[in-house]
This record gives structure tokens, C-alpha cells and sequence, in this order.
């Protein structure tokens, strides 16, 4: 059985003041769903402030992002100093869990595979729990391209692992399409790219045991009114959740969730 988890990013949203505010409104009524994983995700900078708020609380805390080095180097090493990044050494101090390789990332900041593999890498190494993104653009939607795409996408971040650390890690499926547009994708569609693309990469990577123990969320414009239909598909483990997770509802989102799970658990 795996445990659901519904996870909040709310990208570059909330100083520290509005995320403290946001917890001590929402922290109550989240603590209490307590059949699922749940995961705030601020920013950096509201990371420090959160962790003291949650830590009498069963709810995760987590960043949006991470660099794979564990410190920069001088300046003139080929490897460089990376101003500006942050480390995993760094974050472990401060929280559970890492998104890494939302497409955001990706489309804005040049993050591709073979860095998010390095990063998923690293973020085991320091007892990280990463959600690895992957999901196709509408291009590739539109040209019948997400199987080959989502499958190398999972192919390339997961090289190098072991079945174990495989098992132990969360993958989100975000069509990009479907992030922030109002646009969400079927739970059927969702669910049969879980189902079929990533859990069969992973299986024919691994093996069937680990494509079955990897929880897989979906992403892309999750609300509290739909995402009963999507914990109701047996592939999907949770959610990936971005605006409605700014707004109180996000404890009605996770409430509603693991009321589907559990019911269809129950069956
Ligand atoms: C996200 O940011 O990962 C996301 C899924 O955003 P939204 O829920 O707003 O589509």
C-alpha cells in the first residue's frame, strides 16, 4: 500500500511574514489528515520560519529546488563557486523534502536530465526526499510525443540508482500544459501515463516490485474540486499542487484527497 502525499509549492509566492500568517491559519486543519503525507513547499527564504511552526506537527516541510554540490568552490576551480545556489547540506538543516526538475526550471533556468539526475542524486546522498517533475509541453501532447518523452524524461533523471533508492522516491507528473492554466488533465490521461509510461519505464529500469512501490503524483491545476477524481485512480498517489495551495481550500484539497483514497482503500 502506498501512502498517499499532497505537496504544496507555492513557487515565488508569500514573503516570510504571509507564509507564518498562512501556516498558523491552515497548520491546524492540516495536522489532522493524518492518512497522508503533506508537504509545504515556500520559498528559500520562508524555509527557516516554517521549520520552528511545523516542528510540533506531522506536516513535511520542503524546498523548491537545489543545487547538487554540497558547498562551492573557489572561484577559479573548474566547478565553479555557484553564487546565488543552494546546497543540499545546506537544506538539510531546514527541511525533508526537495522538488526538483519542475518544468518551470526547466523552461526558465535550463535545468535538464542530466542535472536533475545529478540533484536526485545528491539530495538521497543527504537523506533528501526528492519529488522528481517530469511531464510533456502541448507540443509534444499535441504530436502524440508523451510516452517517448515522459519515459526518457524518467530514464535520464533515475539513471544510476538502485532499485531501493527508486522505491523510497516520490515522481510527479505535471504535463506542462496543464500547470497553472486552469487546464487540468484527465484523471484517466493522467493516470494511464502514470500507469503505462512511468511505472513500465521504471519496471523494465528495475523491476515490477519498485514501479510498484514508487508513489507517482499528478500536477497541473489540481483544486479542491477535482482532485477526488484523481486519488480515485488507482496509479495516483497525491498531488503536486501549486495556486490552489496558497489559499486556506489547500486543507479542503488534501482533506478531499484522503477522503477518495480512503474510500476507494476501503473497497
Ligand atoms: C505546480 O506548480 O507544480 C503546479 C502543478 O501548479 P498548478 O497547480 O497551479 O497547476
Amino acid at each position: 500500500m502506498r501512502r498517499p502525499i499532497l505537496a504544496a509549492n507555492w513557487k515565488m509566492n508569500k514573503t516570510i511574514a504571509e507564509a507564518i500568517d498562512f501556516v498558523r491559519a491552515i497548520r491546524r486543519g492540516l495536522n489532522e489528515i493524518e492518512s497522508v503525507d503533506r508537504v509545504l513547499c515556500p520559498p528559500y527564504t520562508a524555509l527557516a520560519a516554517l521549520k520552528d511552526l511545523l516542528l510540533p506537527t506531522g506536516i513535511l516541510l520542503g524546498a523548491q529546488n537545489m543545487h547538487w554540490e554540497e558547498k562551492g568552490l573557489p572561484s577559479s576551480a573548474a566547478k565553479g563557486a555557484y553564487t546565488g545556489e543552494v546546497s543540499p547540506r545546506m537544506l538539510k538543516e531546514l527541511c525533508q523534502v526537495v522538488v526538483l526538475g519542475h518544468s518551470e526550471r526547466r523552461t526558465y533556468f535550463g535545468e535538464t536530465d542530466e542535472k536533475v539526475n545529478r540533484k536526485v542524486k545528491a539530495a538521497l546522498a543527504y537523506g533528501l526526499l526528492p519529488i522528481v517533475c517530469v511531464g510533456e509541453t502541448e507540443a509534444q501532447y499535441d504530436a502524440g510525443q508523451t510516452g517517448t518523452v515522459v519515459g526518457g524524461q524518467v530514464r535520464e533523471c533515475l539513471a544510476g540508482l538502485s532499485a531501493d533508492q527508486v522505491a523510497g522516491l516520490v515522481i510527479a507528473y505535471e504535463p506542462v500544459w496543464a500547470i497553472g492554466t486552469g487546464k487540468a488533465a484527465t484523471p484517466g490521461g493522467a493516470g494511464a501515463v502514470i500507469g503505462l509510461t512511468i511505472r513500465g519505464t521504471i519496471a523494465e529500469m528495475f523491476n515490477e516490485a519498485t514501479a510498484q512501490a514508487v508513489r507517482v503524483q499528478y500536477g497541473g491545476s489540481a483544486t479542491a474540486a477535482n482532485i477526488a477524481e484523481f486519488m480515485a485512480h488507482p496509479d495516483i498517489d497525491g498531488a503536486l499542487v501549486g495556486g490552489a495551495s496558497l489559499k486556506p481550500d489547500f486543507v479542503d484539497l488534501v482533506r478531499n484527497a484522503a477522503q477518495a483514497k480512503g474510500a476507494l482503500n476501503d473497497r
